[in-house]
């Protein structure tokens, strides 16, 4: 067996023999223990993260990869980042790197080498060279702002994030543009045990200097704040204050003025500070209990420090103004209610700003719309999650992967097909899961779940979570890739593992359960008016501008887009624009829990490799033909295998290959011979032949 002939694996998972998901890990692991991170399937490349430094990146690799066509050195981030680049460059092909796997799999890690790979091989000179420096920079800014520690990672990207780089005709990079997904905002509030809020909030602390401080009214301690967990306010190998000096640094390269950066780290300041804001209860004179805020400074310096009317502040923090069209009437809102704003309003803050920083990151880098360009999309993006408990947040998550599963299907199909067109040779019908049935049950616009949200959401009277989940159950009580407790019963089938208030939902990767606790109010994500209206009376300019719908005079009554909503368009914005380029991928994986070098955990392993779709990825890559070559650089590695054709040959390469073929017996239904091409079926055949170069 070829596998076990070879220590280090093979570098191809194509030429895997018997092609089975035992074989695949087993390889994954062989390579990963001989420090072999990278391995492909086809033009596909599988990561391993190392959680090590391993000397196989830098100028003097870069320069290796740069003259190299793919398979001539060993798999790695770097020649799929050359093929991308080369062929933009020279066939005008726009590109798109997708990079999905789990959280600690190293998908920022492999963007950010994709980046530093292109910026060294991509035009020279001054000016391009503050392009590159803009572009590379906005990396520590929106990590910043954008990254936490977590259980799985210390540095965890909480948002997803798409980026155009944009190059002239020559291949020069001219700017770019990033997108952003989905900020785990309710981070801003609370994190779990042992978990860190965005680093920007400990950077700060850390490392302003005392009048920085001063001027934000802030003390240093993490401790002092009831938003910060004090118990991880440091992360190993992770120096927040020597980082804090990065980040402003990177946001001045990127053309933040002085005081752009002194306004985002007020805003930051200020939400730290609202998390201060202690609620407590009093009564009113009609007996009722309301809130009111705790007498402290915390209030007054909120006010002065963005210059708005604490009073008013702590008005709106407490009582919620209904507006209908012929009244106003201003109900008091009790405690748990009043923290639920003040916590609403953090968050919504935060989130703002994230959007506000990724708007200005792209008023520097963006190009010019007159110019013509080529583009490298490099996304980088939550992969197929499931938790313990899956909220909202995994459902549109593991949507936008179901998305990415189906793009990846028809494109890898359809590249396959038109080559076989081109090369005039049938084509082979491939089985394979199509997944579009399980994308519709999700977006469909009228009948799919999230219209049924909406409608939910919208829906007069009295709505909730539960006559949510009735509304899906009776929709799709016969639909196959959706199960609850409700549909169960029918069918007399008895899970115990399935609560009340979840629907199961059968993804690509696999069943998903999902608990609708929360959906209606997550999908709403409405602030309180009389909040937005306090923050645009700001006197700083930041803050009011993050908050347009505080303006009296743009009073119209109309609803913003749910967050379902507003998702799922992005989600069809980033699927035309990856429709429109030849994508590339990388697959990232995570060898452990632990985050520690040298282990490999068979099951997680098996785990992600399931849910990247790994074996069917080999699966349909070599469908048809499991390889294919051009004539000449065939003839040249195999023709010593026959006496016709060395040591000399002169009637041309597919005669040539024919003739080695016919002498070595290959059967002729392994092979096909296209108009530039060799084809083989099996890489049974591959491997013989390679045996018989190595017995020469
Ligand atoms: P998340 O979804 O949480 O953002 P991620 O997939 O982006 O996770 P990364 O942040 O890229 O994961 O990687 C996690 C950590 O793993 C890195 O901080 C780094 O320590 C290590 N790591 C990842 N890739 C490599 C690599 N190629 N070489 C060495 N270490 C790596
Ligand atoms: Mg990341």
């Amino acid at each position: 067996m070829p596998l076990l002939d070879n220590p280090v694996g093979v570098e191809d998972l194509i030429l895997l023999e018997p092609l089975t998901q035992e074989s695949l890990l087993k390889n994954l692991q062989l390579r990963f223990e001989s420090k072999e991170i990278y391995t492909y399937i086809g033009s596909v490349v599988v990561s391993v993260n190392p959680y090590q430094q391993l000397p196989i990146y830098g100028p003097e690799f870069i320069n290796k990869y740069r003259d190299c066509t793919f398979f001539e050195l060993k798999p790695h981030i770097y020649a799929l980042a050359n093929v991308a680049y080369q062929s933009l460059r020279d066939q005008d092909r726009d590109q798109c790197i997708l990079i999905t796997g789990e959280s600690g799999a190293g998908k920022t890690e492999a963007s950010k080498l994709v980046m530093s790979y292109v910026a060294a091989v991509c035009g020279k000179g001054e000016q391009v060279n503050s392009v590159k420096e803009q572009l590379l920079q906005s990396n520590p800014v929106l990590e910043a702002f954008g990254n936490a520690k977590t259980i799985r990672n210390n540095n965890s990207s909480r948002f997803g994030k798409y980026m155009d780089i944009e190059f002239d005709f020559k291949g020069v990079p001219l700017g770019g543009v990033v997108t952003n997904y989905l900020l785990e905002k309710s981070r801003v509030v609370k994190q779990l045990k042992g978990e860190r809020n965005f680093h920007i909030f400990h950077q700060l602390l850390a490392g302003a200097d005392t009048q920085l401080l001063k001027a934000l009214k802030l003390e240093r301690d993490p401790s002092s704040y009831a938003y910060l967990n004090a118990d991880v306010s440091e992360v190993g190998g992770m120096d927040d204050a020597s980082n804090f000096r990065t980040v402003q640094n990177a946001m001045a390269v990127i053309g933040f003025s002085e005081e752009e950066i002194r306004q985002v780290l007020e805003v930051t300041a200020l939400v730290l500070k609202l998390g201060n804001v202690e609620l407590a209860s009093e009564f009113q004179a009609n007996g009722v209990s309301a809130s009111g805020i705790r007498e402290g400074p915390g209030i007054q310096e909120i006010g002065e420090l963005v210059g708005l009317n604490s009073k008013e502040l702590e008005r709106a923090l407490c009582a919620r103004t209904m507006e209908t069209a012929k009244e106003k009437v201003v109900t008091a809102l009790n405690v748990i209610q009043a923290q639920y704003a003040r916590d609403a309003l953090a968050k919504n803050i935060y989130n703002r700003l994230f959007n506000w920083i990724v708007n200005r990151i792209n008023e520097s880098i963006k190009v010019g719309t007159g110019e013509k360009k080529k583009v490298m999309g490099v996304l980088d993006i939550y992969g197929f999650e499931i938790l313990q408990d899956n909220s909202f947040e995994q459902f549109v998550i593991n949507y936008c992967n179901e998305k990415l599963q189906q793009v990846f299907i028809e494109i890898t199909l359809k590249e396959e097909q038109e080559e076989y067109a081109r090369e005039g040779i049938p084509w082979r019908k491939v089985d394979y899961f199509d997944n579009g049935i399980i994308c519709n049950l999700i977006e469909h616009n009228q009948r799919g779940i999230l219209a049924m949200l909406d409608e939910e959401c919208l829906r007069p009277g009295v709505v909730s979570d539960s006559t949510f989940l009735a509304k899906l159950n009776q929709l799709f009580s016969k639909h196959d890739h959706y199960e609850s407790k409700v549909t169960q019963n029918a069918q007399r089938q008895y899970d115990h593992t399935m609560g009340l208030s979840c629907f199961r939902i059968s993804h690509y990767a696999g069943k998903v359960t999902y608990n609708v606790a929360s959906f209606i109010d997550k999908n709403n994500d409405l602030l309180f008016r009389d909040l937005s209206q306090v923050m645009w009376k700001a006197q700083h300019t930041l803050l009011r501008s993050l908050f347009p719908e505080g303006d009296p005079k743009q009073a119209s009554l109309k609803r913003p887009p749910t967050a379902g909503a507003q998702f799922k368009s992005s989600v069809a914005i980033l699927m035309k624009n990856l429709y429109a380029k030849n994508p590339n991928y990388i697959r990232c994986i995570k060898p452990n829990e632990n985050q520690q070098r040298g282990q490999f955990s068979w099951e997680l392993v098996a785990t992600q490799s399931q849910y990247l779709g790994l074996l069917e990825n080999v699966r349909v890559r070599r469908a048809g033909y499991a390889y294919r070559q051009v004539y000449g650089l065939f003839l040249e590695r195999y023709r010593m295998l026959s006496r016709s054709t060395w040591p000399s040959w002169k009637e041309g390469d597919r005669a040539g290959v024919k003739k080695v073929l016919e002498d070595l017996a290959v059967a002729s239904e392994e092979v096909a011979f296209g108009k530039t091409k060799i084809f083989i079926r099996s890489p049974r055949t591959l491997f013989f032949l390679e045996e018989q170069r190595r017995l020469k």
